[in-house]
């Protein structure tokens, strides 16, 4: 029997048999290893329920005491972050290296939240008028939907909960269905650390229960990552509803390569990049910009150090693991066959790579195309896979055309060694978040992290400061203490007095 993944609901699993369930692959394997509940509607009313049970003493919880877990959490991920990375490999297939990185960047964020009380301070002005003060505070707009990829099973949640939870509002999370064990190992952490039940629920499902948390009235504001259709689809439906909703989206990331750059530090960020976590990163390089003349050289340098890449089961000392599922493996493997029909040069093939792991497992080898074109689809589409494309320019000019003409706008990065050219990229490159000399510039968790055009949705970035903005709403008091010598009636807007 395999073993049923089922919703956390106010510091307990629930036990009642899903009416729908999917399935859960070890991808290195191939081999279905659990089921997964997803719920319905009524299971979303039921954890959105306790959610604003929980939310009537949570939201008037000291700032010292939110702290105080926050710390308690943040000691027990850090204890058993090495459990958390072996179960996110077990179902997404990323190497336990790589898994462990993405625990660590998700350690940052509760980090950077058990920082609350300082950071949720307000503003105060003293005789603002004669006599007058004003303050502002920061109150939680109150129940939270979190809704994660696959690609990012723990830092994604870690992105978003932590702060969300610090600011004094309670959350149901629902994340991806194909890596859903993750989620469920930090709800328990959370509860062990002491959070009252009901201030963080997770809901299994697919789109189901997204749709049930964006038409639930008391679900005041959604944060969202994955793909750009459904980011656009999130963002329209749950503002429609009267929401706030950040969705950030999907991603084609380009590295520009000038001239003087060097070019083995190039090749090395570009492989290291491109095919890190099989090419499933939202910052992932997917296609390099190779400025004339280095691109015969890079290109031999970048295949040089992908044959020396190992593929395999990501528990096994290799580089790469798997794809997450057949069918992303299949629909990568298209897009191979389509960049090949199109036209482009097929340096490195990736299909049929020999891998270290199960002969059903997910396999797609690193992959490298050059001369690609603007007009093909392996340059046009988010792949989400270990496919790199190489695209010859002849001038900075024109590199920075192509990217800024690409409707994608996550990550960048350009390799040079000139300061005045790598300033000039930073200014007009229309790229939320750029790399000078850095493949995969994810900002730290004091800063915010989004992309610009169709890779977000909505005003606010995650996490950092804009994360404390959005799951925050701003009341100004205004305030005056009797004082005799101050009555009397005036219908006037007020002076300057
Ligand atoms: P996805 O869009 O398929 O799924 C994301 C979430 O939405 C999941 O929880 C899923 O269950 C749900 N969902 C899927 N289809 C839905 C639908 N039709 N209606 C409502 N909900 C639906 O994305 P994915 O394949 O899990 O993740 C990969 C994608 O996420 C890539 O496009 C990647 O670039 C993107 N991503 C973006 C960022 C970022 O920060 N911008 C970070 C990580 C991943």
């Amino acid at each position: 029997m395999t073993d049923m993944i089922r919703h956390w609901i106010a510091g307990r699993f629930d036990d009642a048999p899903p009416q729908r369930t999917g399935k859960v692959f070890d991808p290195a394997t191939g081999q279905v290893t659990k089921r997964v509940a997803f719920a319905a509607e009524s299971d979303v009313d039921a954890a959105v329920a306790r959610a604003a049970e929980a939310l009537k003493t949570w939201r008037r919880t000291s700032l010292a005491k939110r702290s105080t877990l926050l710390f308690a959490f943040r000691e027990l991920l850090n204890q058993r972050k090495g459990e958390l990375a072996e179960i996110i490999t077990a179902e997404h297939g990323k190497v336990v290296s790589d898994a462990a990185g993405e625990v660590q960047r998700g350690l940052e964020n509760v980090e950077y939240a058990c920082g609350i009380p300082n950071l949720l301070k307000g503003g105060f002005s003293e005789n603002a008028s004669t006599s007058v003060d004003v303050h502002s505070v920061r109150q939680p707009v109150g129940v939270v939907g979190v809704i994660s990829p696959f690609n990012f099973p723990a830092m994604v949640p870690l992105w978003f909960v932590p702060n969300a939870i610090a600011c004094g509002n309670t959350v149901v999370l629902k994340p991806s269905e194909k890596d859903p064990s993750a989620a469920n190992f930090i709800a328990q952490l959370w509860h062990e650390a002491g959070l009252p039940e009901g201030v963080l629920n997770v809901v299994h499902g697919d789109k189901v229960a997204v749709d049930a948390l964006l038409a639930h009235p008391t679900v005041k504001a959604v944060s969202f990552v994955g793909s750009t259709p459904v980011a656009r689809y999130v963002y329209e439906t749950g503002t429609g509803n009267g929401k706030r909703v950040q969705a950030l989206g999907g991603a084609k990331n380009h590295m520009v390569v000038l001239p003087d750059a060097d070019l083995d530090l190039a090749a090395d960020a570009a492989v290291s990049a491109g095919f890190g976590s099989a090419g499933e990163r939202c910052m992932a390089i997917s296609a390099v910009v190779a400025v004339d003349p280095v691109g015969d050289e890079l290109v031999a340098k970048i295949a040089e150090r992908m044959a020396k890449l190992n593929i395999g089961d990501g528990r096994r000392d290799c580089d790469m693991g798997p794809l997450v599922t057949a069918a992303h493996r299949d629909r990568v493997t298209s897009y191979v066959d389509a960049g090949v029909a199109a036209g482009a040069k097929l340096v490195v093939d990736g299909r049929g790579v020999r891998a270290d792991g199960g002969a059903d497992g997910f396999w797609l080898g690193p992959t490298l195309f050059d001369h690609v074109g603007t007009d093909m689809s392996i340059y046009t589409d988010e792949i989400f896979g270990p496919v790199l494309s190489v695209l010859r320019v002849p001038s900075y000019d024109a590199a920075i055309e192509m990217l800024n003409n690409n409707p994608y706008g996550n990550g960048t990065a350009i390799f040079t060694e000139n300061g005045g050219a790598a300033r000039q990229y930073c200014e007009e490159v229309e790229v939320g978040m750029v790399g000078l000399n850095v493949p995969i510039p994810v900002p730290v968790s004091y800063y915010s992290f989004g992309g610009w055009k169709d890779s977000l949705f909505g005003d606010a970035h995650a996490y950092g400061p804009d994360g404390l903005q959005f799951y925050t709403r701003t009341k100004v008091v205004t305030t005056r203490w009797p004082d005799p010598s101050h009555g009397g009636v005036n219908l006037g807007f007020p002076q300057n007095n």
